[in-house]
């Protein structure tokens, strides 16, 4: 499985703006953009004004980073929503939003979408009953997400679903937490998704 190989504080830094990619540590003071706001680097205090192309290309980056996409892979998800009928960068977002490992995050199984990746790639993940180990599998109203039982005691995955508590989870995903399973109420909207986004720009840069 092809990984994000920077160290990811760095990536939030770059990107001016808390991309929670590092679990719990995230919502505690020990965060780096807490502690350092400034772009990584010699000289990444000095904040050059970006305009055109350098914006778009921060939004697509800002965007594959938080969900833990490489390039080929954040690309292809765009082509395929550039070929649905609808609002190419609200259909983005959505097809990024049903992937398997963010619903596993946001139910708070796991404290990271990494983490979720990689339950999902050791076959700890169920969708229906079935063992689903794809993290970019598009779930569906309707269907149930859930941990194997030996998996919902693990230490780590008890700590993400209290912590996963605080968060709160998002309207469309309903969560039954002593079964450490979750079902998908409803398809995401765009006003679901609460990041700061700018996907218009993404569809420009992809689009020239
Ligand atoms: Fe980003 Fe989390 Fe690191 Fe803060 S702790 S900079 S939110 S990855």
């Amino acid at each position: 499985m092809a990984r994000q190989r920077d160290a990811v504080c760095r990536l939030c830094r770059r990107e001016g703006l808390k991309l929670f990619l590092k679990g719990n540590r995230c919502y505690t003071e020990k965060c780096a953009i807490e502690k350092r706001n400034f772009a990584p680097g010699q000289h990444g205090k000095r904040r050059t004004k970006i305009q055109g192309y350098g914006v778009q290309l921060r939004e697509k980056q800002k965007v594959k980073r938080l969900y833990g996409l490489l390039e080929g892979q954040f690309h292809r998800t765009f082509e395929e929503a550039s070929r649905r009928k609808g609002v190419t960068g609200e259909l983005l977002l959505i097809s990024l939003e049903r992937r398997l490992d963010n619903i596993v995050y946001r139910l708070g199984f796991a404290s990271s979408r990494a983490q979720a990746r990689q339950a999902i790639a050791h076959g700890h993940v169920l969708v229906g009953g079935r063992k689903v180990d794809i993290p970019s599998y598009q779930v569906k109203p309707g269907q149930v997400v859930s941990l194997k039982p030996k998996m919902a005691k693990n230490e780590a995955v008890v700590a993400a679903m209290a912590a996963g508590r605080g968060r709160g989870i998002p309207a469309w995903l309903s969560l039954e937490s002593d079964q450490a399973r979750g079902t998908i109420v409803a398809l995401p909207r765009r006003e679901d998704i609460t990041m700061p986004i700018q996907e218009q720009l993404i569809v420009e840069l992809y689009s020239k």
